[in-house]
């Protein structure tokens, strides 16, 4: 049990003067260079209680010496962190979602800063859970977490997925571990009425990529019988999948890793889809190498170029090069489908780049709709970190 609640070991964190702005705006992270002192240093990291310049009482959260993100808030109460408190947090995400849609069983539970619980993601696969901690705070409960899970869904199984880099920004270690399990790795999911083979331990970041799953099912929208349809970093096929529910005439994925096509053609082969193709390659080369005006809907999801913003620069290029390439390779008057999930990389940006690759690729765009992640990933508007994922859905003439 962690003893940080007990008076003599809360630590106080004072702010430089004015630092407090933020804070008091509803964003939840001090960073390391706007704290001016700290009192009652009872530990590297831990609870702290946050105090303006002027020691106004700010609120509750997890110290971190060793992170440019000094402070993450946690509660505007001088209140206990423990089991109960947890659990409370837990339970209201989980009944958020249920509102909304009361029969899903894949869905993101907590989604981190935008559900209060900085640095916690658990997602639930129907009776298979995998969580992902990348705070020190909830790093300090993981038992309590796991209990929690446990206690809540009551999963045949539950995968800590703790291998992203982003931890050792915090000092912590990268791990990955099952540990409850009833036998197999491997699940069957029903989303949105297509069967999904996902095996949390070998997945992309936490077993799979939840944040798709409204746009996937929105592109049914545009397909129909004879539309000729290519799905570039196209993962374990979600949007392919979803094109051919709707009765795709012919649909091509591409992905580089082996293991992703290989269970997008398991998924394929699960609904008895049969005009699907999947590809294992490299999307630059594969756009080198095309050059026929074929599609009536192109999807482009690549993984995030600019995972800082260090390399925005490069990740310009990047994003430029494929949206011109895949532009070309539309038919007239037809549908591109185009997403970015670096945060770095701003919706204005992203429009600019779509602009540019209108202009290379000589044909003319036109944006139909916006998109974002789905409703069990929300964003705070006042911590514009929690946007990552942006969608343009576009006529290209
Ligand atoms: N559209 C997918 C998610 C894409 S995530 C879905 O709906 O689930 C990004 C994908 O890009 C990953 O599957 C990764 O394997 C793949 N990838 C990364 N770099 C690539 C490259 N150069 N060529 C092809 N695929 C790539």
């Amino acid at each position: 049990m962690y003893e940080g609640n007990s008076t003599e070991y809360i630590m106080k964190i004072f702010l430089k003067k004015n630092e407090e702005r933020r804070i008091l705006s509803g964003h939840l992270w001090v960073f390391s260079n706007e704290i001016d002192y700290i009192d009652n240093v009872t530990s590297d990291y831990g609870i702290a209680d946050l105090y303006s310049y002027g020691k106004r009482f700010l609120g509750r959260g997890f110290y971190n010496k060793k992170s440019l993100i000094a402070f993450r808030l946690i509660t505007y109460k001088k209140e206990d962190i423990d089991f109960n408190f947890f659990k409370k947090r837990i339970v209201d995400a989980n009944n958020r979602r249920i509102k909304v849609f009361p029969d899903k069983k894949v869905y993101r539970v907590v989604n981190a800063e935008s559900d209060f619980l900085p640095g916690l993601i658990i997602d639930r696969f129907d009776d298979y859970i995998s969580f992902q901690i990348s705070s020190v705070g909830i790093e300090l409960f993981k038992k309590e977490i796991i209990d929690l899970i446990d206690l809540v869904f009551s999963p045949k199984y539950i995968i800590e997925k703790n291998n992203i880099p982003s931890r050792e920004l915090e000092g912590l270690t990268l791990s990955q571990s099952v540990i409850k399990s009833s036998g197999e790795s491997e699940k069957t999911v029903i989303i949105d009425d297509i069967k999904y083979i996902i095996n949390l331990e070998e997945g992309q970041k936490t077993g799979f990529y939840l944040d798709q799953n409204e746009n996937r099912k929105e592109i049914r929208k545009y397909v129909n019988k004879d539309s000729i349809v290519l799905d570039l970093f196209c993962y374990e096929g979600g949007f392919s999948l979803n094109a051919a529910h709707k009765g795709a005439k012919e649909i091509t994925g591409i992905d580089s890793s082996e293991k992703a096509i290989k269970r997008a053609i398991r998924n394929s082969e699960l609904n008895n889809f049969r005009n699907v193709e999947f590809i294992e390659k490299d999307v630059f080369s594969f756009l080198n190498e095309e050059n026929q005006q074929k599609y009536d809907i192109i999807i482009l999801d690549p993984p995030s170029f600019a995972k800082t913003k260090k390399n925005i620069k490069t990740a310009f290029e990047g994003y430029l090069e494929i949206n011109t390439k895949a532009i070309k390779l539309l038919k007239r008057n037809s549908i591109l489908i185009t997403f970015s999930c670096s945060h770095h990389l701003t919706e204005e940006k992203f429009l600019t780049i779509l602009g540019k690759s209108a202009r290379k690729s000589g044909r003319d765009i036109k944006i139909i709709a916006s998109s974002k992640c789905s409703y069990d990933h929300p964003i705070l508007p006042q911590m514009p970190e929690t946007i990552y994922l942006k969608g343009f859905t576009l006529f290209v003439v």
